[in-house]
């Protein structure tokens, strides 16, 4: 391929949320039609300004960005090409984008698909000033095995319901020979065309101080970050994921993957993943057939978004619109006890202490969290969604909204409204032994297991023996969960009545 006439001269790599060299769909695309490419990424202000000065996330980017930035010098030098860096800088997204397309005198620019309504936005604007100019913009499919209406029903029409969208994915993915959409884009093999920024533009990533943002805790988690974080996290899983149908539902047991925040900045390929457990699947591997089908999950939530936009701000089902969610000082009140992990009930608690403290919470803790500010606190679910967008490391704007409206039944294929989860009758079966609650709410450690589930049973003598004093250093019940599942009953009323 050395002596093959590329079709484009200069080429500019524009990185999001794909922070990987291997099997990277547009790095792919770049490097084989372009005589030389040059990488960049913009710590885009439109976005950073919204969000709180302490961010993991922005420092798990940063982190990425400088493994990045070294592999793709790696993978140069492997082709004799030295000098290779990622070009990274602080700015406007679309303003930084064209400058630095214009100064490189690239004629095309190379991006994966993002499908968050507002990444939407951004691009189609970008494109039309990149066509004024006459750089091509060429977007690829990189986030999802399956886009948009890549996987419809008989009829044509997106699938609603996730079982039979599961069987047509997986008939899709293994109908074709060689299973084409796993297979990786072998970016290594073109590393040639990897190019060496002239010298204005060879920076070190900044710092987070230089981008205005303070250091969180991330490092005290050991997170591992970047590609090289991912692909160690991976390894490490693949010895337990046999284990994970099994264990995924305890929290406190090391039963995920703790991928999601990989899958959310690409420093993990989604095809890798999907291709490593349909192998284990085709082996027999219940623990690998039950999280590949986790990994169908995302894509489903995915191309809801693309296909019922509206999701984004209002319920799936409209009729779940109508619903009265309490309001006022009471609403608040309510709602910040639950940030806080102040309901009284522990295990919804020491989830929130989870998220907090780490930026991950637990799935299980997630469709438990999300039930009590819904169904048992009478919330908005709009407003635990936007609480969890803010904390997650692996926010993702389709799997946390197709989360939120599934626990609040008003999701495309979301729980009824009259399933109520009760908040400890959860804990006593998936936490029996009170390790994961102990571990985030320490002042209730010397509680027995028993008594850890619902302090306020618990007599006086054992509490006091075990140094807790309701109402002091640990709160009584803000709801009881009888009282409230009924009027959560009767707010849900309004649904039937619509759907009669
Ligand atoms: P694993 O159990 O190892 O699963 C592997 C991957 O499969 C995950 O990383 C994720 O990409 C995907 N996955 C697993 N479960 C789901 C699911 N139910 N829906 C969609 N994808 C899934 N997931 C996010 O990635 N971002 C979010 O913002 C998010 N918000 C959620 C909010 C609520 C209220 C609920 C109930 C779930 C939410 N989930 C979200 C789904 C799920 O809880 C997380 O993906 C999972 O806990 C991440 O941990 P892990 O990587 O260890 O997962």
């Amino acid at each position: 391929h050395h002596t093959m006439q590329k079709k484009y001269d200069t080429g500019l790599m524009w990185f999001r949320r794909d922070l990987r060299v291997d099997d990277n769909a547009a790095l792919y695309h770049a490097l084989k039609s372009c005589r030389q490419v040059f990488c960049l990424f913009v710590f885009d202000t439109g976005i950073l300004d919204t969000l709180p000065r302490a961010d993991r996330r922005v420092e798990f980017i940063r982190e990425s960005l400088v493994d990045l930035s070294g592999q793709l010098a790696a993978l140069g030098q492997t082709h004799g090409v030295t000098g290779v860096s990622l070009i990274v800088q602080h700015a406007e997204a679309a303003n930084a984008l064209l400058a630095t397309a214009s100064e490189l005198a690239a004629q095309a620019v190379f991006i994966n698909h993002d499908y968050e309504p507002l990444a939407l936005q951004r691009d189609a604007a970008i494109q039309t000033i990149l066509a004024a100019r006459g750089i091509a913009l060429h977007s690829f499919k990189d986030h999802v095995i399956f886009e948009r209406q890549e996987v419809l029903t008989l009829g044509g029409k997106p699938y609603t319901v996730f079982t039979p969208y599961k069987n047509a994915w997986l008939k899709k993915v293994t109908g074709e020979v060689g299973t084409p959409y796993l297979k990786p884009y072998p970016t290594r093999q073109y590393g040639e065309a990897l190019a060496s920024p002239p010298p204005d533009f060879r920076q070190a990533v900044p710092t987070l101080q230089a981008l205005n943002f303070e250091k969180t805790n991330l490092s005290e988690l050991k997170i591992p970050m970047g590609a090289s974080g991912g692909d160690a996290l991976l390894v490490e899983f693949l010895t337990r994921i046999s284990g994970y149908r099994d264990t995924r539902d305890f929290p406190a047991v090391k039963g995920p993957s703790y991928l999601g925040v990989h899958l959310r900045f690409g420093t993990v390929s989604i095809r890798h993943l999907a291709a490593l457990a349909l192998a284990a699947q085709q082996q027999g591997d219940e623990g690998a057939t039950t999280w590949l089908s986790e990994l169908i999950w995302r894509d489903f939530y995915a191309q809801i978004l693309s296909n019922f936009p509206h999701a984004a701000v209002q319920a799936f089902k409209p009729e779940y619109d109508r619903i009265d969610w309490v309001q006022g000082d009471e609403a608040t009140t309510l709602f910040q006890a639950w940030c806080e992990g102040r309901t009284g009930y522990p295990l919804v608690d020491a989830a929130m202490a989870q998220i907090n403290q780490t930026g991950y919470m637990h799935n299980r803790l997630r469709m438990v969290t999300a039930s009590f500010l819904v169904k048992d606190l009478g919330l908005d679910w709009r407003w635990g969604e936007r609480y969890f967008a803010e904390k997650l490391n692996d926010f993702d704007l389709s799997s946390n909204n197709g989360g939120w409206q599934w626990a609040a039944s008003s999701g495309c294929d979301a729980q009824p409204y009259f399933r109520i989860f009760n908040p400890t009758s959860q804990s006593e079966k998936f936490d029996t032994d009170g390790k994961f609650i102990r571990r985030y709410l320490p002042v209730l450690s010397q509680l027995a297991s028993k008594a850890l589930h619902s302090p306020w049973t618990t007599s006086p003598i054992e509490l006091s023996a075990a140094g807790v004093e309701l109402g002091k250093n640990y709160p009584y019940p803000i709801v009881q969960h009888s009282e409230a599942r009924a009027l959560t009953l009767q707010r849900y009323e309004v649904v039937k009545k619509t759907q009669a």
